[in-house]
């Protein structure tokens, strides 16, 4: 027997230790992509490690129909965290199926069916949000996946105006795109996503799935941009490296989700993790580090490798270099001879997510490792 969904790397990781994982044979690599932005605060963080170690012993898992101090006490940390007036928490354990329930409490609550969302966006593999994902090559072999998506080129507010009509339940939309090559969207976009959804009566999504967790400099980028949406979807980072994901709602939402559930919805371990990731987040002022390290990162990438690329950006932690078709070579190149684990988004985008704990020294080291790939 053997898996057969991954294309598995040379390189057995075994062990980690805050921003450093090693291999088995003891090789020490920077894990500048966090496994996908999946731990925030770095590897074996005692918080996280505490926390679930003490649930673990108390009790592993109780069905969410009963209530639990550490569920109980999540739902509150992410209202009190949630920009206002969002304070009704989802659980549920990736980000596809945070995106799925958002899609059906969408349509729910409107009583429409139409979703619209973004070229280059992706929102997750299951059948509701792969409709809602660009990527043809994720979507084909699958077909057909359900109707009534309409796609809008990114970051523009005409097209989304034409766009969102009566029909409408939802717009789904990442304040950064990350898998689709690191695409911040410009000042006033979201704004403007706010406004046209209101005035159709949609409901308004961030897929926060990879820009939450402090990773754009705010614990979420609604913060940053200060738009609140109906919606955020949250997974990856949420539970420092233990699957979890979250929907949290606004009222009108809430109040009328329709019927959805699953088995293991914030499970006591599973939030005992997300409860200590979010609020040591929040207590170590872990988004402000993220904000500076990622201001520092891209000038000096800037300084450095500035004229050999075709482009540097991002928001605080969450950057992409632009390097041509030579992506996946340089990623090779950066593990094997610099030690440097970083991720690719496309073909051509060196994608960079590290743990949002890094200081100079460890940006430093990636710097001077592009240099010397793509120099
Ligand atoms: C990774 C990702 C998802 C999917 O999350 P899974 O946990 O892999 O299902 C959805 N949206 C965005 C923006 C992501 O980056």
């Amino acid at each position: 027997m053997s898996g057969f969904v991954f294309n598995e790397k040379p390189i057995q990781i075994e062990r980690g230790d805050g921003a450093y994982v090693y291999g088995d044979n003891g090789t020490e690599y920077l894990d500048m992509g966090a496994s996908y932005a999946c731990v925030p605060l770095g590897h074996g963080h005692p918080a996280v490690q505490d926390a679930v170690t003490e649930q673990f012993e108390k009790l592993t898992y109780v069905q969410a129909s009963y209530p639990n101090a550490q569920r109980t006490a999540l739902y509150e940390l992410l209202a009190d965290t949630a920009p206002d007036p969002i304070d009704k928490t989802w659980l549920c354990n990736s980000g596809t199926e945070a995106n799925e329930a958002a899609l059906k409490f969408a349509r729910s609550a409107t009583g429409n069916s139409k979703i619209v969302a973004t070229m280059q966006g992706f929102h997750g593999r299951t059948m509701g949000a792969l409709a809602t994902t660009w990527k043809n090559k994720y979507k084909k072999p699958y077909e057909p996946l359900i109707g009534d998506v309409e796609f809008v080129p990114y970051d523009d507010a005409e097209a989304l105006d034409e766009a969102v009509d009566e029909d409408t339940a939802a717009f789904i939309v990442e304040p950064v795109q990350g898998e689709g090559g690191i695409n911040p969207a410009s000042a006033g976009y979201l704004d403007a996503a706010r406004e046209i959804t209101e005035d159709a009566g949609a409901a308004l999504v961030f897929d926060e799935v990879q820009t939450g967790m402090g990773r754009t400099g705010a614990l979420w980028n609604s913060q940053r941009a200060n738009v609140t949406p109906d919606m955020i979807t949250s997974a990856k980072g949420l539970g420092n490296g233990f699957p979890v994901g979250a929907t949290l709602c606004r009222d009108w939402i809430a109040e009328n989700y329709g019927s959805h559930a699953s088995t293991f919805s914030g499970g006591p371990v599973i939030s005992a993790a997300a409860g200590a990731t979010v609020s040591t987040i929040a207590e170590d002022d872990v988004p402000e580090n993220a904000a500076a390290m990622g201001e520092y990162l891209q000038t000096e990438l800037a300084a450095a490798i500035g004229d050999e690329v075709r482009d540097i950006r991002g928001e605080g932690l969450m950057i992409g270099v632009e390097v041509g078709r030579g992506a996946n070579k340089a990623l090779k190149q950066l593990a094997l001879n610099h030690g440097i684990l970083a991720l690719p988004a496309g073909r051509t985008v060196v994608r960079l997510l590290p743990p949002l704990t890094i200081d100079e020294a460890h940006a430093d080291e990636v710097v001077e490792a592009m240099a010397e790939v793509v120099g």
